[in-house]
C-alpha cells in the first residue's frame, strides 16, 4: 500500500501565522518557514512576539476560525483518499490547526502540541520529536508502506528526500532553485498528476 504524505500549511490550508499577522498588523509574525530554516529559531521568535504584545492562544484561535482550506484543498484530499492511504504531516500545532481539519473531513494529523497557560498565554512548545517529517516517513518505511511526500517549503525537504517520490507544490523559487531534485509543481491537478506519476499502481484521474 502507498501512502500520501502531506504537508498542512501552504498546501490545504493558509499559513497561520501570515493569517494572524495580518489581522493583528504585527509584521514580524509573517516570518515563516520559508524565510527563517530553523523551525526553533522562528518558533522562539513567534513566542517572544506575541508575549510582547500580550496576545495568546484565544486571539490565534479566533484568526484561526474564520480561515478556510486552500480553494480546491477539500475536493483534492477527496481525490486523494480514494488513491491512498493520506497523512498530514505537519509543523503546526493540534490548538491550531483543529477547526481547520474539520473542513478537511479529519484527515490523520501527526503536528506538535502547545503548552498554554490557564490564562492562555502559550508559554512553550513540544516539538513531537526532532525531524518529525523524516523520522514519520522512516517510520511508515518500517511498516512497510511506500511514500509519496509532497510540500512547499524548507520543513519539507527531509520529507521529500526520505520518500520514495517528493513533490514541491507551490513553492516559493528560492526552495524550488535549492531543491532541484524535487519535481516543483503548481495547482491541485498538478499535484494529481505528480501522484499518479510517482505511483507505482496504475491509477487514473
Ligand atoms: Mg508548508
Amino acid at each position: 500500500m502507498e501512502l500520501a504524505c502531506l504537508d498542512l500549511e501552504g498546501v490545504l490550508i493558509p499559513e497561520i501565522w501570515i493569517a494572524f499577522a495580518e489581522k493583528t498588523g504585527i509584521e514580524e509574525l509573517k516570518a515563516t518557514t520559508r524565510d527563517i530554516p530553523d523551525y526553533d529559531v522562528l518558533m522562539r521568535q513567534r513566542l517572544a512576539i506575541l508575549q510582547q504584545h500580550k496576545l495568546g492562544l484565544p486571539e490565534i484561535q479566533a484568526v484561526v476560525a474564520t480561515l478556510s482550506p486552500l480553494p480546491g484543498a477539500p475536493e483534492f484530499v477527496d481525490w486523494l483518499r480514494e488513491r491512498f492511504q493520506v497523512v498530514i504531516l505537519s509543523d503546526t500545532f493540534y490548538e491550531f490547526a483543529q477547526p481547520l481539519m474539520r473542513q478537511l473531513g479529519f484527515p490523520t494529523l501527526l503536528c506538535h502540541k502547545l503548552e498554554v497557560s490557564a490564562t492562555g498565554e502559550i508559554v512553550d512548545y513540544r516539538i513531537r520529536q526532532a525531524d518529525p517529517k523524516r523520522c514519520s516517513i522512516q517510520a511508515f518505511h518500517s511498516l512497510k508502506y511506500r511514500c509519496i511526500a509532497a510540500g512547499d517549503s524548507y520543513n519539507d525537504t527531509n520529507m521529500l528526500a526520505e520518500a520514495e517520490a517528493g513533490i514541491l507544490f507551490n513553492a516559493p523559487a528560492n526552495v524550488i532553485a535549492e531543491f532541484p531534485q524535487f519535481p516543483a509543481v503548481t495547482g491541485y491537478e498538478a499535484l494529481k498528476q505528480e501522484f499518479l506519476k510517482a505511483s507505482v499502481r496504475d491509477l487514473t484521474l
